[in-house]
């Protein structure tokens, strides 16, 4: 387990103050990960304990922990949901999809909605989609001025940075898929009657713009990856390599934040129930 977090991060961590090359990144990770059935068997181990200490975490009452889902259409956002989080029951996660923003919440600024959002103490709140989409649709569609999106990016970091210094971790996953995998996948949409209902022509408009939004990513992964919330890009053509990697590395980050259980202040050997 600690030997696949290292060899993870060794391959999907960005560096923070470094180029991320987001070209250059594996939308496979048979190097890591070459065995499917071991590492479902993994990954089941690793969801059964973030569910044990996202236990401890909602006893505790203290700290939050903030997971980040970003990927283009067809990535796996919401597989990545049910692969790692199926065994939390629905108490202590939160899982929140920013589509569009709404009439009231663009009559705020672009972090209100997302503030609401946040995971309370004691939760895990998964972001499908997030703040990263007023830098990264909204720069390749232009639907703000550049130099609004220009000052998005440090906003983004200080914001980033007061959610962690008031106890809530960010973690944050770039689903890396190629453009190939994003075809097929969209192919099945069109194929499987069961999958119709997920097609989106928009979704074909955005595919065109694969290059423009390439370039979006890049500039959030080099820009955006702090010390206090780094961006670790997911290989993510097969899905099963993609859960396997997102539920160690959220296992791993409970660990280190080790919640546990309150000790009560007083004695239970005080009470005798009749
Ligand atoms: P998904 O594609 O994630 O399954 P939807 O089909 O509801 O869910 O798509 C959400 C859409 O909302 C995406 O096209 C996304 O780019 C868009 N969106 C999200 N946030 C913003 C934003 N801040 N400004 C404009 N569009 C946004």
């Amino acid at each position: 387990m600690v030997k696949l977090t290292k060899l993870i991060d060794n391959n999907c961590l960005v560096a923070p103050g470094e180029k991320s090359q987001l070209s250059k990144r594996a939308t496979v990770a048979d190097d890591i990960l070459p065995d499917r059935q071991a590492a479902n068997e993994a990954t089941k181990e690793n969801t059964k304990a973030i569910d044990a200490l996202q236990d401890a975490l909602w006893a505790e009452h203290h700290r939050a922990l903030l997971v980040i889902l970003q990927g283009i259409d067809t990535s796996g956002k919401d597989g990545t949901v049910r692969g790692v989080f199926n065994r939390c029951g629905p108490l202590g996660v939160c899982v929140t999809p920013f589509g569009r923003p709404t009439d009231e919440e663009l009559a705020h600024d672009f972090l209100w909605r997302i503030h609401k959002a946040a995971p309370k103490k004691g939760v895990i709140g998964v972001f499908n989609r997030s703040q990263y989409e007023d830098v990264l649709v909204v720069r390749v569609r232009g639907l703000a001025p550049a130099d609004v999106v220009e000052q998005r990016y440090e906003q983004i970091n200080a914001f980033e940075k007061h959610l962690h210094d008031n106890g809530t971790r960010v973690l944050k996953f770039m689903l890396n898929i190629s453009r190939d995998e994003q075809r097929e996948r969209l192919q099945q949409r069109l194929d499987d009657p069961s999958k119709n209902w997920k097609f989106n022509a928009g979704d074909l408009e955005d595919r065109k713009l694969w290059d423009d939004y390439a370039k979006a990513y890049e500039t959030v992964l080099d820009r955006c990856s702090t010390e206090h919330a780094p961006w670790r890009v997911v290989p993510a053509d097969r899905k099963w390599q993609r859960n396997a990697i997102i539920a160690a590395t959220v296992r791993k980050t409970l660990e280190d934040m080790a919640p546990s259980y309150p000790k009560p202040d007083w004695n239970p050997s005080d009470f005798k129930i009749t």
